[in-house]
């Protein structure tokens, strides 16, 4: 089974506004400032937790002028961050003033704030009991006691199952690939858990097809602890019918990319060899880090990329 939700990674609009939102209003600690592998002229931003944790992890490609997506089927409906017990009331009020869309609602009993962040995508916030591991930032803007620790959920809205070898649709893929085991079932909405982290299905076939764009999610990753342990999960989903990308370099983690039987874009990422490999856990996500396979062109990208004004971090 996998470990957990590693990262989620969305597509954004203007990089600054995206900034703001997530350092400056959820108070995460920008982790990690590196650019897209495929379009290096785009920064691909990580947000995490005090040291840029596995399963903290919240990623963006802010394009800048791009077109809004649209929310629906075949994608990642909202991303669920955990909050300490008795903290709801402090962010209800604070995405209240910060946030032009935010709300609550009960999802299984359960009180949840919810915000657009400023491409419309929808992220909630759950008070958990036990926390999930992370490490405060002492920087953010948001005290202590009510800070986000990690990622404790995503919602998916998968479009129609198409069958991949004997799995016929996202749950199946979920429960009987991945290692989830369902946990609760309401109206059209099913939770599966993993470790510390839950999935929630929605069946909404009355929804829209997605558009991935601005606002949307891009892929989710999770947890695999190692290489070979990779390495067995690549022979085991290309044996079961999955179309995968080989292992890929992703130099703070190697990554394979497959799309589950709903659509959605999924990610297997190792936890090695992790956020601090270029970086100490001082300085984090405070300079350009160019990859790799593009360090050749580290000056131009400095000079095209807009300047950032990270929230909490002096220069
Ligand atoms: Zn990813």
């Amino acid at each position: 089974m996998v470990l957990g939700i590693h990262h989620v990674t969305a597509i954004s609009g203007d990089p600054q506004q995206n900034v703001d939102f997530y350092v400056g209003v959820l108070g995460l600690r920008l982790v990690k400032q590196t650019v897209n592998f495929d379009d290096p002229t785009v920064y691909h931003l990580y947000y995490g937790d005090g040291i840029g944790r596995p399963g903290t992890l919240m990623t963006t490609f802010p394009y800048g002028h791009i077109l809004p997506g649209k929310r629906g089927r075949g994608e990642t409906a909202a991303i669920t961050f955990e909050v300490p017990t008795g903290s709801l009331d402090f962010w209800a009020t604070r995405l209240g003033i910060e946030v032009s869309h935010s709300g609550e609602e009960v999802i299984f009993d359960k009180r949840v704030v919810w915000a657009l962040d400023p491409d419309g995508l929808r992220v909630e916030l759950e008070e958990v009991e036990t926390p999930a591991e992370y490490t405060e930032w002492t920087q953010s803007s948001v005290p202590t006691q009510f800070a986000i620790r990690a990622i404790r959920r995503i919602s998916l809205m998968p479009a129609r199952g198409r069958s991949i070898g004997s799995f016929d649709s996202t749950e199946a893929a979920l429960t009987g690939m991945l290692g989830f085991e369902l946990t609760r079932e309401e109206g059209n909405r099913k939770r599966f858990k993993v470790g510390v982290s839950e999935v929630d299905v929605i069946d909404a076939p009355e929804e829209p097809m997605a558009r991935n764009s601005a606002g949307t999610v891009h892929h989710v990753a999770f947890r695999n602890e190692n290489d070979e342990v990779h390495e067995k999960w690549l022979m085991d989903l290309n044996r079961n019918g999955f179309h995968t990308s080989p292992i890929m370099d992703r130099d703070y983690f190697r990554s394979i990319y497959f799309r589950e039987p709903g659509g959605i874009l999924f990610e297997f990422a190792t936890d090695q060899p992790g956020m601090l490999i270029d970086e100490t856990a001082e300085h984090l996500g405070e300079a350009l880090r160019v990859p790799k396979m593009h360090v050749h062109r580290q000056d131009h990208l400095e000079r095209v990329l807009p300047k950032l004004n990270i929230p909490g971090v002096t220069r």
